[in-house]
């Protein structure tokens, strides 16, 4: 008797997709692979100094799931087992690495699909700027 396993694909095989990112200068292009489609916000102090701006958003996905094309990353070792990476020529911040962990934190921005991404939580919001509950509120304008 056949295995009844062997009819069904492994999820991972069908649901895979490629993420294309790049960082603003062009240098720095990579891909990710990975069923993750949701991302979140990151009100750390470090993420504030980082990125020069009240909160970063971040893609997690699997380190092995990352893959660099082209260009020269920097890494910045922002504390003990933690690093930030950027274009060695633009800055553009690429990444977080927890060493400890197997997952890096992509910079959100820099996806060429970041609109079909969904967000999904707020971390470390004992840092977030107490008025930004409210900026939905504000007036918008096109440019
Ligand atoms: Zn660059
Ligand atoms: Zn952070």
């Amino acid at each position: 008797m056949k295995s009844a396993g062997a009819k069904y694909k492994v999820p991972n095989s069908v649901s895979l997709k490629t993420h294309k990112g790049q960082c603003f200068c062009g240098q720095v292009e990579f891909t990710i692979q990975t069923q993750q489609t949701k991302f979140y916000m990151c009100h750390c102090s470090g993420c504030q100094k980082v990125y020069g701006n009240l909160f970063a958003s971040y893609f997690q996905v699997k380190k092995n799931q990352f893959k660099l094309h082209k260009g020269e990353i920097k890494i910045f070792n922002s504390s003990k087992n933690r690093q930030r990476a950027f274009c060695s020529h633009c800055g553009t911040q690429i990444y977080y690495d927890n060493k400890e962990t197997d997952k890096l934190d992509i910079s959100v921005g820099i996806l060429e699909n970041f609109e079909e991404l969904e967000p999904v939580a707020h971390i470390h919001v004992t840092n977030k700027h107490f008025n930004l509950k409210n900026i939905e509120c504000l007036k918008q304008y096109d440019d």
